[in-house]
């Protein structure tokens, strides 16, 4: 495919100049691929169309939560209307009472909620939740998990701090972190080690119950549920963080699929229906701690915001009134999966090429070895991603720009959206073998 790109240069040069690298995220930078990150002008269910009006089919699909699509109509028009109503007013309103009893009546750990205007956010909140409720400090976290930008999670992070090569941040202080101890994923010697010899003061182990920051990693049999039963012999409390995976892979999120209670549950990215919202949610008995009823103090003077929350219930209500929903998707990424099998396998990388998949988050490593957590997920070959990427461009396929993100597949990806795409893999696997 000839595409131009001069209109996303000409853009990435003068966004260069009055924001930091050009972006608002660093992904967005493509510097792990190479090249200029592509400037988009509008999207429609699954394309994706940049300034110089090249259509891509898009995987990346705003790094999950658009998992109807681009601009579906019944949110879109939800938008509009609450915004015709005023954007903002500091104030309750009905549309976050309802978005929380769709949120409760869909995950069975949840009985109340805190909106929040990001994932990052949510989880702040439950970390310091976590640490009121339990009067302890300390928190368990696994190496490669991505849970936002806060200063007490940007240790041996995943996303964009392991893409840029920096496990954890400057400006971050050595106290800010001290209390955080970190196992690698999937390790139940790690953590139950940890319990033994700090199990008394720690507040909470987190976790991405599905990995989603490192590529996608799905969590070992039985993992999550000793995850469980260690935090309950020690009573500390376990918090799934399903930012990514809440109403991406059951409606339930990631707790529903392996049947895992956690004490405390955030979410984001879907929740918004590609809006700024994130969420905390539990049991009362843990919610209730937070203000105004509890001394836990957490604010927001755009939290709950109605547009954002209209968007979030027109999505959810969506998804909602199809019951084949999620075993379309699960066909769907399905058929996906097998197409850049028989992609590798053209390419003659059938044996190098390592494809992890939980229902409609999707990842290809290249890797002659399983990929199970951080450490192998890193040992990957990133330069034959970087080519498996740019062939996927040149060939009308957006995927992350980035090995340590996941793709994620829509309601409105078709058969011939996914058969175009093997097609593109195709290429794009042949110009990664030629760099391996
Ligand atoms: N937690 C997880 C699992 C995420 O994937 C992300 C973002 O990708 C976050 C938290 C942070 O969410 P946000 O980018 O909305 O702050």
């Amino acid at each position: 495919m000839t595409r131009s790109t001069d209109r996303s240069v000409a853009a990435f040069e003068r966004a260069s100049r009055v924001l930091v690298g050009g972006v608002n995220s660093p992904v967005r930078a493509f510097a792990a691929v190479g090249g200029e990150p592509l400037f988009i002008s509008r999207a429609c269910g699954s394309k994706i169309y940049d300034l110089d009006d090249n259509e891509y089919i898009d995987y990346v699909s705003s790094y999950g939560p658009t998992i109807l699509g681009h601009a579906p109509e019944a949110v879109v028009e939800a938008i509009g209307l609450a915004a015709r109503k005023g954007t903002s007013f500091g104030a309750p309103t009905l549309a976050e009472v309802m978005l929380a009893e769709l949120v409760i009546s869909a995950i069975d750990s949840i009985e109340k909620v805190r909106f929040t205007n990001s994932g990052t956010e949510a989880v702040m909140t439950a970390i310091r939740l976590a640490r009121g409720v339990t009067g302890r400090d300390k928190i368990v976290k696994c190496i490669g998990c991505y849970h936002g930008h806060s200063d007490g999670l940007l240790v041996q992070a995943g996303s964009g701090a392991t893409t840029l090569g920096v496990p954890s941040s400057p400006g971050v202080p050595a106290g800010a972190t001290a209390d955080t101890i970190l196992a690698p994923f999937n390790s139940v010697e790690a953590v139950s080690q940890i319990f033994s010899q700090a199990g008394g003061q720690i507040a909470a182990v987190i976790v991405e119950p599905v990995a989603g920051n490192m590529g996608v990693v799905p969590p070992a049999d039985g993992y999550l549920q000793t995850l469980r039963d260690i935090c309950d012999q020690a009573g500390a409390l376990l918090i799934f963080d399903e930012v990514m995976t809440g109403f991406r892979v059951a409606p339930g999120g990631a707790q529903q699929l392996y049947n895992v209670r956690p004490d405390i549950t955030t979410l984001g990215k879907i929740i918004g229906g590609g809006m700024p919202v994130g969420a905390v949610g539990g049991p009362a008995k843990i919610m209730d701690h937070l203000a105004p009823l509890g001394p836990v103090y957490q604010a927001g003077t755009l939290s709950g915001n109605p547009a954002a929350m209209s968007a979030g219930l027109a999505s959810l209500n969506e998804i909602a009134s199809d019951p084949d929903f999620y075993s379309l998707l699960e066909r769907k990424s399905a058929e996906l999966e097998a197409g850049l099998r028989e992609a590798a396998n053209q390419a003659g990388l059938g044996e190098k090429v390592v494809i992890n998949r939980v229902g409609s988050m999707l990842c290809c490593f290249f890797s002659a070895l399983p990929v199970t957590d951080y450490a192998s997920a890193t040992a990957c070959d990133t330069r034959a991603f970087a080519a498996y990427f740019n062939g996927m461009l040149n060939n009308g396929v957006y995927i992350p720009p980035s090995q340590f993100e996941a793709m994620f597949v829509s309601a409105a990806h078709t058969s011939d959206d996914i058969a175009a795409t093997q097609q593109a893999a195709t290429e794009a696997f042949k110009a990664a073998a030629d760099v391996m």
